[in-house]
């Protein structure tokens, strides 16, 4: 696999190991740690890249981490999903699987350690008095209970564990800086009183510690060197701190934030992923149009192709947002070299080769890729009736037109050299079918004696081709920001996001086509069958991309 591209988390890690100190002659470990309540979409998988990617690189080591310290119900669903995405990103956490739930104990008893140092107290203000005492930055926080006893605090923390009190009724702070410039140090919460039902401790907890808290403590637990982290924590770095400094813990993470990735014309926050797969708006969190890791699969994207994108859009400080075209043209990057060659017509209409014997067939060779010979050929076969793509016959061409149009020669791709001679229409005036005269010294669509034939369609044997479904795909939202815009975000739903065309023909040798495989249509795209709507019976193919690279380098 790709060594990942350096970046300033890579040079603080050098500084962290140059410096011999708490870091040195460690192996680097890093840690993943979803909230298993949702799927993991694209800017999970930077996230996924710069850890598994950041131990890659030093030879460490990195984690795989539920962080399920949030009461909720089951959602085993979304913990096998968690896994089946990253690993066919092609990551792979070993033996290290956790869940952050395991350690309520140790942090429990971590909370216990600090209320005896005098670190911690249990205060008994309101969530609207907390928020009305919380002050301003000229006017420092205040608490009642701030000065309570240590005994006093302990016993009430015991008994808020043992589940004597009702939610909302007390909870247990950090004693650290009413008047701190950085809010998230004026006596921060650590431990709410839920009685909530949890998905793996079941109602043994009461209980549940805060992010802030729980998150440092996981990772000293883990034996973590480096948290990475999105921008957002970048004010609660200091309470990260505090917390390892002030726990019994020798182990010291060091928290590093990254700008977290945006792309336009989606959204991606997993409440909102959720509200359209809820709404029905979308098939799933698989469908193929979701910016999910499993939706971008069954549209067609591979794994190298994320990887590549989320190694090419870097690493930084800076939050910005990056163009869908990119994550495209990182797809066609990757499948331009490595898709196999076909041909499918996704809107046909006949071309009879009226010159052309009945009952014959043809046979050509040709090859999957054309700058991969160890990629092999295939038979295309040829017959007097094919099918064409309707947009490419005009009665009366418009300025330009090369394909077929009475008295034009076109290259059907790799067999022969046709003129069109007319066409036939029903009764509403619409093209039925359409008749050429085949060369037959142009075999291989050579032309012996030098002319120029100007325009090469695609095609395919109406004797011997598939029908098929093709789902063409585009952007979920009309807008670039639908976050942004007025109102919700809901009303941005493009109603051209899915076209589906059933009346399809493919060549037939996609009847063998494996679930795995990506192919270039010829003209059209970058296809793959569609994991959950394709049977033997019935082929549906999805197009991952179009040909046309609409991403312009800045
Ligand atoms: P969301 O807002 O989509 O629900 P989250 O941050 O709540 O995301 P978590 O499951 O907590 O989701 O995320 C796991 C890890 O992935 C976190 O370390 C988080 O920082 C990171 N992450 C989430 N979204 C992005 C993103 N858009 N870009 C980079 N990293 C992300
Ligand atoms: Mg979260």
């Amino acid at each position: 696999m790709e060594v990942m591209s350096g970046n300033f988390i890579h040079t603080f890690i050098d500084e962290d190991i140059a410096e011999g100190g708490t870091y040195y002659g460690k192996r680097v470990h890093t840690r993943f740690p979803p909230e298993p309540n949702g799927y993991l979409h694209i800017g999970h998988a930077k996230a996924i890249f710069v850890n598994f990617g950041t131990a890659q690189k030093y030879n460490g080591l990195c984690n795989l981490r539920m962080d399920d310290t949030n009461p909720t119900k089951e959602d085993v669903e979304y913990v096998d999903a968690i896994k089946e995405d990253i690993s066919w990103l092609g990551f792979d956490w070993e033996d290290r699987f956790y869940y952050a739930s395991d350690y309520f104990e140790q942090m429990y008893g971590y909370a216990v350690e600090l209320i005896e140092k005098g670190l911690a107290y249990v205060c008994e203000l309101s969530g609207d008095r907390m928020r009305e005492y919380r002050g301003d930055l000229s006017t420092p926080a205040k608490s009642p209970y701030r000065n309570r006893p240590i005994e006093e605090s302990l016993d009430l923390f015991k008994r808020m564990r043992a589940g004597e009190f009702e939610d909302g009724k007390m909870t247990l702070r950090a004693k650290i800086d009413l008047a701190s410039g950085n809010f998230n140090m004026r006596d921060p919460v650590l431990y709410r009183i839920n009685h909530m039902h949890h998905h793996r401790t079941g109602d043994k907890w009461c209980i549940y510690p805060m992010y802030d808290f729980a998150h440092p403590i996981e990772d000293v637990i883990e034996g973590i060197t480096h948290s990475l982290c999105t921008l957002e924590f970048e004010a609660h770095r200091p309470l990260y701190d505090w917390v390892v400094d002030n726990i019994s813990a020798t182990n010291k993470p060091r928290q590093i934030e990254f700008a977290r990735l945006g792309i336009n014309n989606t959204v991606m926050s997993k409440r909102k992923l959720r509200q359209l797969v809820e709404e029905k708006h979308v098939s799933g969190w698989d469908d193929p149009r979701m910016p999910t890791i499993c939706g971008l699969r069954r549209r067609g994207y591979t794994p190298a192709a994320i990887r590549s994108f989320t190694d090419q859009i870097g690493v930084s400080k800076v939050n910005s947002t990056v163009e869908y075209g990119f994550l495209e043209h990182c797809l066609r990057d990757d499948l331009n070299e490595n898709a196999a060659r076909a041909m499918a017509v996704l809107d046909p209409i006949k071309l009879v080769i009226t010159n052309y014997p009945e009952g014959k067939t043809e046979e050509f060779e040709v090859e999957n890729h054309p700058n991969h010979p160890e990629m092999g050929t295939r038979t295309v076969t040829f017959s007097r009736e094919l099918y064409i793509e309707s947009t490419d016959f005009m009665e009366e061409p418009i300025k330009k037109y090369q394909r077929l149009y009475p008295g034009n020669e076109v290259r059907i791709k790799s067999a022969y050299i046709v003129k069109c001679t007319g066409c036939e229409k029903d009764a509403d005036g619409k093209v039925t079918t359409v008749y050429a005269e085949y060369d037959p010294e142009t075999r291989g669509g050579n032309t012996p004696d030098g002319r120029k034939v100007r325009g090469t369609i695609h095609w395919v044997n109406a004797e011997d081709c598939i029908d098929a479904e093709v789902r063409l795909y585009d952007n979920l939202f009309t807008v670039p920001d639908p976050d942004a815009e007025e109102g919700d975000f809901i009303d941005y739903l493009s109603p051209d996001s899915l076209k589906v065309l059933k009346n399809c023909k493919l060549e037939r040798s996609l009847k063998n086509a494996d679930n795995a495989d990506r192919f270039q249509f010829m003209r059209q795209g970058y296809f793959c069958i569609d994991n959950k709507g394709s049977s033997p019976e019935r082929l549906v193919f999805n197009r991952a991309v179009n040909l046309k690279d609409s991403f312009k380098k800045k």
